[in-house]
Formats: C-alpha cells, sequence, structure tokens
C-alpha cells in the first residue's frame, strides 16, 4: 500500500496529538500540551542522568476492534509483535512492557470504522482495565490518523484507569514508529514542535538558542518554558511529515535557523529517520511513572508476576517428520512449554502461512480445506507468556498431507442440521457421557463410535421419541474418533478428539 503520511493534530479537549494518514499535506493545529502537564515538565529535576535506567515494569492492555460479525481486525500476534517492537524501542528509557491478561476483542462495526472521537471515548471508558495501559487498535481511515492518545490525567476513564492509546491497524506494523510516539504522550512528552509550529517567529515559540544569558537585543534560550519544555532537543517547526534531513528552512525570532532532530520519536519525521529520546524525554516519561503520587504512578501498584523466560520453540510431537496425515483432519500436538501460557501455531503451504493462530491448549486441530490434499506442508509452534512475547518458534517440521479421507464411510456433512453431539472434545483415560441432542426419530436409531481407522469402538441403541440421548463412553486413548448417529433414515457425523 502506499501511504502518503501526513500529520495533523486535531482540536481535542486535552491536546493530544494524532498522525493522519492521508494524501497531501493536512494543515496542523497544533494543541498546547495541556498546563497540568507542562507544569509537570517544568517542575521535574533533570540533572538525574537515565544512564542504565533501572527497569520500570508497565502492564498492558491490548484491545483488538473488529466488525460487528466478527470479521476483520488483525491477529493477536500482530498486537503482540507491536509490543516487541515498543520494547525495543524503550530500552534506553528502561521501560518494559508486559501483557498480564488476554487480549479482547470488541465486535462493533461503529467502532471498527469510527468517524470521530465521540464513540472512541465511550469505548475507553466502558473497556479499560483498571491499573493498566490500555491500547487499542482499530481502522481510523475515516479520521484520516495512525494513532492517538491521552496525556496523563485527561481523556476518558476514571481514578488509575484514564486515557488510553488507540492505534490503526495500518500503522501498527512492527517496522513503525507510531506506537512509541503515542505512548511517549501517554508518559507527557508533547511533540518536539509543540507549541512553536504554528507561528515559529513569535516570542513564545521555543527559540534555537540554549543560551539563556543572550546579548541585547537577542532574546535568550526559553527552552525549558516553550516548545517541548525540553533544552536537550533542539527547537523544532515542522509538524506535518517530514523525509530526513530537511531542506525547509525556518528562522526564529533572533533570526536563528531552525535544525529541527529527525532522530526523536516526538518529532513528525519518518518512520525510518526516527531512533531515540532524549534524556530529558526519558528522565520525564519515567518521572510519570516512578512513585505513587506520579501522573502515572498507579501502573507499578501491581507487581509484574513472575514470567519464566522462554528461550527456545515449543518441542512438536505430531505430525512429526515426513509423516502423513489425510489432509482433512491432521491433529497437531506439541508439549507443554515451562512457564508458557500460550501458543502460536503457523502452518505453512511452501512458505505461506495457511494457519497462524493463538492458542491455550497444547494442540489444534485443523479444518478441511485449512490444508491442501496432496501436498507436503510445514508447521512450528512457539510458546509465550506476558512478558515473553517475542520468543523463537521451533524449527519447522515438514509433513505430508495426503488426499482428504472419506475412507471411514461417513459423510462429514449433518443431513438432519437439527442434531448436535457434545462434547466433541473429552479428557482421555476417564468415561464420558456423551449427548445427542435435537431430533426426535419415531423408530428406534442407533449411534456408534469409531476411531480414525473406521473400527467401530462401542454403539448404543436410540430410543424412539426422544429428542436428547445420554450415552456412557468407555474410557478412551487419545486420538480422533468419529461418531455416527442414523435414525428415521437420518444420518450425520461428528468428530470427536480425545486428549
Ligand atoms: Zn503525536
Amino acid at each position: 500500500m502506499n501511504k502518503f503520511y501526513t500529520s495533523i493534530c486535531a482540536f481535542l479537549l486535552i491536546g493530544t496529538c494524532l498522525w493522519a494518514q492521508t494524501s497531501g499535506h493536512a494543515p496542523c493545529g497544533t494543541p498546547p500540551a495541556p498546563e497540568s502537564v507542562r507544569t509537570f515538565l517544568q517542575n521535574i529535576d533533570y540533572s538525574i542522568s537515565p544512564e542504565d535506567p533501572t527497569r520500570i515494569n508497565i502492564p498492558v492492555t491490548l484491545h483488538i476492534v473488529k466488525a460487528t460479525n466478527g470479521s476483520g481486525g488483525f491477529l493477536e500476534n500482530n498486537a503482540f509483535l507491536t509490543i516487541c517492537d515498543l520494547n525495543q524501542r524503550m530500552t534506553s528509557a528502561g521501560l518494559f512492557f508486559y501483557v498480564p491478561g488476554a487480549v479482547r476483542f470488541i465486535l462493533n462495526d461503529a467502532l471498527y470504522n469510527p468517524v470521530d472521537y465521540g464513540p472512541l471515548n465511550t469505548m475507553i471508558s466502558q473497556n479499560n482495565v483498571v491499573r493498566t495501559m490500555n491500547i487499542y487498535y482499530t481502522n481510523l481511515g475515516a479520521m484520516g490518523l495512525c494513532g492517538y492518545a491521552y496525556y496523563p490525567n485527561s481523556g476518558p476513564g476514571g481514578t488509575q484507569n484514564n486515557g488510553a492509546v488507540v492505534m490503526s491497524f495500518a500503522c501498527s506494523q512492527p517496522t513503525g514508529t507510531t506506537l512509541t510516539h503515542e505512548v511517549g504522550h501517554f508518559f507527557s512528552l508533547p511533540h518536539t514542535f509543540d507549541q512553536t509550529s504554528n507561528n515559529p517567529t513569535s516570542t513564545n515559540a521555543e527559540r534555537v538558542t540554549r543560551n539563556f544569558n543572550e546579548p541585547s537585543p537577542r532574546l535568550s534560550a526559553n527552552c525549558n518554558t516553550e516548545g517541548d519544555n525540553f533544552c536537550d532537543t533542539p527547537a523544532d517547526f515542522i509538524d506535518n511529515r517530514w523525509n530526513c534531513p530537511t531542506g525547509i528552512i525556518q528562522l526564529d525570532i533572533n533570526g536563528d535557523r531552525f535544525r529541527p532532530d529527525s532522530s526523536y520519536y516526538m518529532s513528525y519525521s519518518s518512520d525510518h529517520c526516527m531512533s531515540r529520546f532524549s534524556d530529558q524525554q526519558i528522565t520525564a516519561m519515567r518521572a510519570t511513572l516512578t512513585s505513587i503520587n506520579s501522573p502515572r504512578g498507579y501502573l507499578t501498584i501491581n507487581p509484574m508476576p513472575a514470567y519464566p523466560d522462554i528461550t527456545t520453540g515449543a518441542s512438536l510431537v505430531s505430525p512429526a517428520t515426513a509423516d502423513t496425515f489425510p489432509g482433512n483432519y491432521v491433529v497437531f500436538r506439541w508439549n507443554q512449554t515451562p512457564g508458557a501460557t500460550a501458543y502460536q501455531i503457523k502452518i505453512l503451504l511452501f512458505n505461506f502461512a495457511v494457519l497462524d493462530t493463538i492458542t491455550t491448549d497444547t494442540f489444534y486441530i485443523s479444518q478441511a480445506r485449512i490444508i491442501r490434499a496432496n501436498r507436503e506442508h510445514s508447521w512450528q509452534v512457539r510458546a509465550l507468556n506476558g512478558a515473553n512475547l517475542c520468543t523463537p518458534y521451533s524449527d519447522r517440521v515438514f509433513f505430508f498431507a495426503g488426499p482428504y479421507i472419506t475412507n471411514v464411510g461417513i459423510s462429514f456433512e449433518s443431513e438432519n442440521p437439527l442434531w448436535k453431539v457434545f462434547p466433541t472434545l473429552l479428557e482421555s483415560g476417564t468415561s464420558h457421557q456423551l449427548h445427542i441432542d435435537g431430533f426426535s426419530g419415531i423408530e428406534q436409531g442407533s449411534a456408534e463410535i469409531r476411531d480414525s481407522w473406521g473400527r467401530k469402538i462401542q454403539d448404543w441403541a436410540l430410543e424412539p421419541h426422544s429428542d436428547r440421548h445420554s450415552l456412557f463412553l468407555q474410557p478412551l486413548p487419545s486420538g480422533l474418533y468419529y461418531v455416527q448417529v442414523q435414525q428415521d433414515q437420518q444420518r450425520m457425523a461428528v468428530r470427536i478428539l480425545i486428549h
């Protein structure tokens, strides 16, 4: 997708910043950072060096918005990768982001393609998880934005719960810098051009000089009270997306030429130009967090749970190398990895992922037609937990997907859609009650369970005039089985997994 990123800062009540993803150069009326944030920044002691800072752990809740019917959005893993990238970019600041809970999904057409902030503010109020930084991913195309965030003590939400970061899917690619930029706002950082871009030659624009005792008639430095309030970021005036280096010449009130630094995340330079925060920016973000009285100090009240390191991929069990499975029922199994709370399984045809999903189980059953018949495929799994989201995959194991099976002599399609057999996922080595619901036959019927070789394991008679049958199922070893039901010339078959 060819994108021309330009910037726009919308006039929100609380002065957050937004990046537009529109063509051309959208006008930008930069709102000032709220007075409370400016005062906060001006009262920080910047003499303390942020070198090698102690790590501050920050819990994050991830919300992915989808259409009301569940379509659209993106994979949980895409959201995880943005956190991996954020952690790399925030290493110098000593900020570490972890995800203590499962990814949350919001199914709502109005929030999936919002046209203004109103519904999104309501979404934030209703879905924010207290004492975590909430990140929402949705389409912001209609609003022309890459993302936006709320400064501390502003925006929807309540005590220990205020504000959020909202990201567009389009700008959530792992190599993008939008999330890092927005998180900077969330932790009190204004744009480097804040207060200056609207009128770079005015007396209260940030001046280029860093000399606080300029000889008259020159005006002395004001970098500690104007602009972004930081003296170690050069004065900046460019409030739309710019590529580095810039050839744009602009002079300040002293006639000094602005030399904005494209390497700062809080500027509007292109993604590839950005790579850092300044020492004062780092000090300010940390001051937003370090004590319980800090504006975002509530994020550190709950200690981070112990997350064991995960340094290897999961250990794959089945299919093993060169195994052949019928393409329409491959059961993937792997061993539990110590410390893992979820797994990502990827099934590939050549190098194309035909399936890429997250599960908390240690197995996955392929569905017909996801895996192509008569083709070699490969698969791999990585183990995850809340603080280890960028773990390595196992080596790829290649297996052969054979023809789709019909040799057990049963159709996979129910001929009677009223019939339901449940549960279909059972534990091995223990007996179970199997229920058949929804169809009341006139004649006596029958049900039987067969293994994947078609061998009959057990059978039952179904009484007439009953729309619920409870069957006693003997303990079985793990594997895939079929339950076949027949009554009044009606037939159906259901797959059962014993694990
Ligand atoms: Zn911004």
